[in-house]
């Protein structure tokens, strides 16, 4: 019997009416080659690795026949500011529910497979580079603490897609990826756009119920939706304060991209950020750079605003309002967390903690080194000493261009020098190992993907792929 078949499939999401999914059936692939598959989601699971074989996934992952039903989900959403009443999973579909080791329910949900009644004239195809990409992503993400969904599996299916952006065919696959749920934001515009109440109430009480465990102890309905908010405004604050922290951008914040459970997903024209900057934009078609790296917190502040709309539907107004305006304190508290980690620091005074963030930002923005290289730099360099003696900080990496740049150097290095001094001398080992601990040495920088990719498709060697993933599934230097 096949593990992966086996599982404990529960329709939970099936089980609240067919209002919020169509059904749908699969696509027929030529050719199956699995290309990535995820054993430590398996042991999450609750399966021991050795007992799936790779024929296993083809079977449960790549040849859909006979294990419907399959739901493609119905949702709207504001893209690009726009709202579009014409979305829906238009190249995948909810595969199947399962509880983790937890007792956690989590979505299988696929991505290139196949059209649905979404697909507005797509071929509901999933290019194999676009696969390989979303692979990467959320391992790198993952092994870095950001709260993001994961993929399951990456098959090839053997099929030529042609696509608007690329003079020549490309190959194609079919991906399911785990997370905790497919429900966006849009999922819940939809039903206000319909104006259904009824329906809003029913699938905000299945999101409490499965993903809210705070917010289900309340009885009163009002205090229980409310708490729900609350947490999503803090579980979002969070996720963008990760996103920042690690230098990430999503691309392509449309509220149909923003997963009801705060988690981050859907990974298109990602990148990691090479240098600070904020106005740094990774998606070619984003003109006006509204879904750059540095507006992410306010956009997503934005769709948690946008989100008031349906609830409001539910739910009072002015309470939300109140919710929300703790966004940015949350946001700026997770932060500053993450950079001071990122620091080699744990606890400083709020007013020392928040200058040490702001200045170095600053400098990163105005020097000469890569954002990654810089915290690389200083956990490799760092030695206990410096907390005595300032004056060999980041030395060599950190050469001044000019006197403007030098003076902000010598400035960040006494501020450092004084905020090491806050702890004992004995403090300085966990210094030491907390930057290890918070600095990767791999980062998913663009030409690391491009250069996976054309072994991929020049020789369909596939070794650099898995070399650079397991770099990022263990992205830190050893301790
Ligand atoms: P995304 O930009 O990936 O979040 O997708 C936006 C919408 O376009 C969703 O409704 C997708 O299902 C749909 N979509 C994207 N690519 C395709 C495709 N190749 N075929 C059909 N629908 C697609
Ligand atoms: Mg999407
Ligand atoms: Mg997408």
């Amino acid at each position: 019997a096949n593990p992966l078949l086996a599982l404990d499939y529960i329709p939970a999401l099936a089980a609240l009416g067919d209002d919020y999914y169509d059904v749908v059936v699969a696509a027929e692939f030529p050719q199956h080659q699995l290309r990535f598959r995820n054993d430590d989601i398996l042991q999450q699971l609750g399966l021991d690795p050795d007992t799936v074989s790779d024929q296993h996934f083809i079977e449960a992952f790549g040849k859909f026949q006979g294990r419907e039903p399959f739901l493609a989900l119905r949702y709207h959403g504001y893209q690009f500011g726009a709202y579009n009443p014409f979305l829906g999973d238009g190249r995948g579909f909810l595969y199947g529910q399962v509880k983790d080791r937890h007792g956690d329910l989590y979505d299988f949900g696929t991505k290139g497979s196949g059209t649905t009644p979404y697909s507005r004239g797509g071929d509901g195809r999933l290019t194999l580079k676009g696969g390989v990409r979303e692979v990467l992503a959320a391992e790198a993400l993952h092994a870095l603490g950001v709260r993001t969904s994961r993929t399951l599996s990456l098959i090839e299916t053997g099929e030529s897609l042609w696509r608007g952006d690329e003079p020549s065919p490309t190959r194609s696959s079919v991906m399911v990826r785990c997370s905790r749920s497919h429900i966006r934001f849009g999922t819940f515009e939809r039903l206000e756009y319909l104006h259904r109440p009824d329906l809003i109430r029913t699938l905000l009480e299945h999101v409490i119920d499965v993903y809210y465990p705070s917010a289900r102890l309340f009885i009163d309905p009002q205090a229980r939706y409310l708490k729900f908010y609350d947490e999503l405004v803090r579980r979002v604050a969070e996720l963008a304060a990760q996103w920042m922290a690690v230098g990430f951008c999503h691309a392509v914040l449309n509220t149909d991209n923003m997963s009801i459970t705060g988690e981050s997903f859907d990974y298109g024209p990602y990148a990691f950020i090479h240098e600070y900057d904020p106005r740094f934009t990774a998606a070619y078609f984003d003109d006006t750079g509204r879904y750059c790296y540095g507006n992410q917190p306010a956009i997503c502040q934005g769709n948690l605003k946008a989100l008031q709309k349906p609830l409001g539907l539910v739910m009072p107004q002015a309470e939300m309002t109140e919710s929300l305006e703790a966004f940015k304190d949350h946001y700026y508290t997770h932060y500053r967390q993450l950079m001071l980690h990122k620091l080699g620091l744990d606890s400083l005074a709020p007013a020392l903690a928040e200058e040490l963030v702001e200045k170095t930002v600053q400098l990163l923005g105005g020097a000469q080194v890569g954002y990654h290289d810089f915290f690389l730099e200083l956990t490799r360099q760092f030695r206990p000493e410096w907390r005595e003696d300032a004056s060999t900080m980041l030395g060599t990496t950190m050469a001044a261009s000019d006197p403007a740049a030098a003076n902000l150097l010598e400035a960040w290095r006494q501020l450092y020098h004084h905020c090491l001094n806050q702890a004992p001398a004995e403090a300085m080992t966990s210094v030491g190992q907390r930057l290890r601990q918070s600095n990767p040495e791999t980062v998913l920088l663009r030409p690391a993907i491009e250069a996976a990719w054309e072994r991929i498709t020049e020789e369909d060697d596939w070794q650099s792929f898995y070399d650079l993933l397991q770099h990022l599934q263990s992205p830190f230097l050893p301790a």
